[in-house]
């Protein structure tokens, strides 16, 4: 197979590699994006029927261009979004080679650049950004055995109801993917139960402001770090059915079994954590923080904004949580399937060069690795909390950008190309 040489390497064709080819394109850096199924494949396979995106088109999308033909309050579906990275690829005329996988990256011995071995030859390249996604590998805890014959998938592999055996179903996770799944279980007629661990649940909206312009103002997004005590909470939002704030008591006033966390099974039985009260007292806490810092900001900036006193009205909880169910009889319970909404880890096993932690994360800073030339982007918290979200990822990309022009500009001739 033949030897291509490229300035700049990009590896992924999702939202943050299209970002990157547009701010390498405005630095003039010569480049190429590889990606190893179809332009936003995530948006497209990986996710289930349904899905629309959490924030309003007005925010979830690149500066450049808008959702041009939907309500810009509305929440685009995962079809439009692949359609909008489509024509944004076409609008910054990106250089994506589709169907072309990565498999291995080394660092050449004099140090001049990397060794990319792909699907269809060898790419010889200066800098190489890696952005492949913050959701790699699905992670599924070893609690329940596949032997017990439950049908078991992970969120990425749910697509609508009807896909699972007839039955109950447990939802473990209760993030934003975990709380609309099982929503959806529940409208599609299902017994449901969701195992919910620690969460923040912003109110969708809030004195005439949506959530993606309060975490904005209030400066969420631009967190550097999560609090090392909220490191592992997820967030609960649902731009699903016009979008709406996750209120897990509701779920229970409709009729799901709401759990803590899923432990451990022994001999048929399902074992729960006695977290749940915790749980949802944590994600009130925040959902009225939000509040308390967005009515500080309105008057602090003396802002005309319609009060509304009863968002912050909170139920009753229900029988549920008062007297939690700590462990359940899968078979007596009727529990034919589990979706494990439970995250994902990285899986950067492709690259064999740089540094990476006991969990597969790389070192870097902002997306500087400690290996010259190559780049990390998309991760989570990768300068902020906006990083792996469109909007985010779109900044982050002008980082790396502006860092590969300057690097170009120092590096010895022969190893420019
Ligand atoms: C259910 C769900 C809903 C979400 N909703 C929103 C939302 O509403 N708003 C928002 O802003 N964010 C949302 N996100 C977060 C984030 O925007 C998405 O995860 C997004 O897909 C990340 O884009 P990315 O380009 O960083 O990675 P990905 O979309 O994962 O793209 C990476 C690409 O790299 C390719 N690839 C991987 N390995 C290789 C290789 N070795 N060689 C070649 N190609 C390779 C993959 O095929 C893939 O196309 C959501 C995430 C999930 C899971």
């Amino acid at each position: 197979m033949s030897l291509e040489r490229i300035h700049t390497l990009v590896v992924g064709g999702g939202q943050a590699g299209i970002a990157m080819s547009e701010h390498l394109s405005k630095q003039g850096i010569e480049h190429l994006v590889l990606e190893r199924d179809r332009i936003a494949e995530k948006w497209r396979t990986g996710r289930w029927d349904s899905l629309v995106a959490n924030g309003p088109a007005w925010h979830d999308r690149f500066p450049n261009l808008t959702f041009d033909d939907i309500d810009q309050n509305s929440f685009a579906s995962k079809d439009r979004i692949v359609r909008y990275f489509e024509d944004y690829a076409k609008q910054i005329e990106a250089p994506i080679r589709c169907g072309v996988e990565v498999k291995a990256v080394t660092e050449k011995a004099d140090g001049s650049g990397f060794v990319v071995e792909t699907s269809e030859g060898t790419i010889e390249a200066v800098n190489v950004v890696a952005a492949t996604g913050p959701f790699q590998r699905p992670v599924i805890p070893a609690v329940v055995p596949e032997e017990t014959g439950v049908f078991q998938i992970h969120s990425n592999e749910y697509r609508n109801p009807q896909q699972l055996p007839e039955g109950a179903v447990i939802v473990v996770g209760a993030g934003s993917s975990g709380s609309q799944i099982a929503d959806e279980m529940l409208r599609s007629g299902r017994e449901v139960y969701l195992a919910i661990g620690p969460h923040d649940r912003p109110p969708l909206r809030y004195r005439g402001k949506d959530f993606c312009w309060w975490l904005g103002v209030l400066g969420q997004w631009d967190k550097k770090t999560p609090d090392p005590s909220t490191e592992h909470v997820t967030i609960a939002v649902s731009g699903a059915h016009g979008g709406h704030t996750v209120d897990f008591r509701r779920f229970a006033e409709r009729g799901m079994k709401l759990l803590g966390k899923a432990e451990q099974y022994q001999s048929g039985v399902l074992h729960i954590a006695p977290d749940l009260a915790q749980n949802i007292a944590a994600g009130d806490a925040s959902y009225l923080s939000i509040m308390d810092a967005a009515d500080a900001y309105v008057a602090a900036n003396s802002l005309d904004f319609p009060e509304e006193p009863e968002a912050r009205l909170i139920g009753p909880s229900p029988d549920c949580v008062t007297n939690p169910i700590l462990s359940i009889d899968l078979a007596q319970a009727n529990i034919k399937s589990i979706v494990w909404a439970t995250g994902y880890a990285l899986d950067f096993s492709w690259i064999k060069a740089g540094r990476f932690d006991g969990k597969g994360r790389p070192f870097h800073d902002r997306g500087v690795t400690r290996t010259p030339g190559l780049y990390v982007l998309g991760l989570a918290w990768l300068s902020r909390r906006a990083s792996p979200f469109i909007w985010g990822v779109w900044h982050d990309a002008a980082y790396l950008a502006d860092h590969i022009a300057q690097r170009q500009m120092v590096l010895p001739r022969q190893a420019q190309r």
